[in-house]
């Protein structure tokens, strides 16, 4: 099966949103085996809409849209798709049901236009919406298929995957199963080169890789009549990949490298403080994303300047002044202060130059150093990190995390 994903709203051509839905949904099909071929986006206007739809029919099997199911005027989606496909708009009771509980639970007066959202095209499936009014459909027309769904992101995705996917995943008679290994400190093409072998000898199981954001995810897929026999094809693979990526690879479930280290302190309640220098409180942001992380975060110190590490953190001046503060020396001082400072089970430093300005030849724009202190001993890492001074600050909290989490 392959698709089209049109996304209708006039804000969309104007620049004033981004296109999201058509990324979001098109990662959803692939992950069950639907190829998109295309991705359109239309204005609010019937000739256009008409125009685009029939084209998009006359090219893929599905065509999934996205907006235009509001209670106003320029909200013509329904409306255009029931005209092309001669079908006539009829009130479902249910919808009206749902859409009118769903104003007294917000306490607000359900006006007219608002009842216009519940006439559907006959004979469709209607995608129920639990976060808003506009119900979605799926209307099957001459062998093609057309979803209309509505365009905020918080409506359309629960739709997506609790309804259209269901169907489509019944439509096709199988079930796509996939696992997401993810992987960080070995780079794309380099893993790929550890997978060959695998990859070449792909039937069953589809192995691919990509990467973003200095991370690299492993995809394994496979095509079986249900969800555990898929696992069950993927798991040698899963194993083997495993067995050659060693501690490279650090969650099978598809999780934040962040989530998997701070998850790693909460579950062994290690506690932890952290002294920053170059990423000016972005690891200690980080970490406070994880819930539940004040049972284990004690202490964060951001040490910009040469007097802060000293008297915040006890580095000797004799260490800034041979080694300078971007020095190994000066990070392993850091780590060892915060913790002996917070009383903590490790205790976290990075100190570098993120750029562009500040570099020189013996250290340039993208030294960075991370030490983590713990009762055996202060381990560091240096990092030479090409990129500018967003991506040396990104790319030294994964690292830290990285060093965290082994
Ligand atoms: P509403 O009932 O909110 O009017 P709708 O189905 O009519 O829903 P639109 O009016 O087209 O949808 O869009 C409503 C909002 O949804 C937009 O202002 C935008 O914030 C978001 N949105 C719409 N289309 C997209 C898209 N393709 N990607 C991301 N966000 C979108
Ligand atoms: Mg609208």
């Amino acid at each position: 099966m392959n698709a089209e994903i049109l996304a209708v709203g006039t804000e969309l051509l104007m620049g004033q949103i981004v296109n999201t839905n058509a990324q979001y949904i098109s990662r959803k099909l692939n992950d069950i085996g639907v190829n998109v071929y295309y991705h359109s986006v239309v204005g609010d206007n019937p000739g256009r809409l008409k125009d685009s739809l029939l084209t998009a029919l006359n090219r893929c099997d599905l065509v999934v849209m996205t907006g235009g199911l509001g209670p106003t005027q320029d909200d013509l989606t329904k409306e255009t798709v029931s005209l092309v496909l001669g079908k006539k708009l009829v009130l479902h009771e249910e919808s009206l049901e749902r859409i009118s509980a769903f104003f007294s639970r917000i306490n607000r007066k359900m006006t007219d236009n608002n009842a216009k959202q519940a006439y559907l095209p006959e004979d469709c499936i209607v995608v129920r919406n639990n976060n808003g009014t506009a119900p979605g459909c799926i209307i099957e027309n001459n062998g093609k298929i057309v979803v209309m769904l509505p365009g905020p992101p918080s409506e359309m995705m629960p739709m997506f995957n609790d309804t259209v996917i269901p169907y489509l995943e019944q439509k096709s008679g199988y079930k796509i199963v996939s696992k997401f290994l993810r992987v960080f400190g070995i780079g794309e093409s380099q893993l790929e080169e550890l997978m060959l072998d695998l990859i070449d000898s792909q039937e069953k199981v589809t192995i691919a890789t990509y990467a973003k954001d200095g991370q690299v995810t492993v995809r394994l897929t496979s095509k079986s009549r249900t969800e555990e026999e898929g696992l069950n094809e993927i798991l040698p693979f899963q194993n083997e990949i495993a067995s050659r990526l060693k501690d490279a690879l650090y969650s099978t479930e598809d999780e934040e490298l962040e989530y998997v280290a701070s998850k790693m302190l909460l579950d062994n309640n290690i506690t932890i403080s952290t002294a920053e220098s170059c990423t000016g409180g972005l690891i200690s942001a980080t970490l406070t994303d994880m819930p539940g992380i004040s049972k284990v975060f004690m202490r964060g110190i951001i040490s910009y300047s040469n007097e802060s590490k000293m008297e915040n953190l006890g580095v000797r001046p004799e260490t800034l002044d041979k080694f300078g503060a971007v020095s190994s020396q000066t990070a392993a001082e850091m780590a060892e202060g915060v913790r002996k400072m917070a009383s903590t089970d490790i205790g976290l430093s990075v100190t570098g130059i993120a750029g562009p300005e500040g570099g020189t030849d013996e250290k340039p724009i993208g030294l960075v150093y991370i030490a983590l202190a713990h009762n055996s001993g202060t381990e560091i890492r240096e990092l030479r990190l090409a990129g500018n001074r967003s991506r040396i600050r990104n790319m030294t909290v994964l690292n830290a995390f990285d060093m965290i989490r082994k």
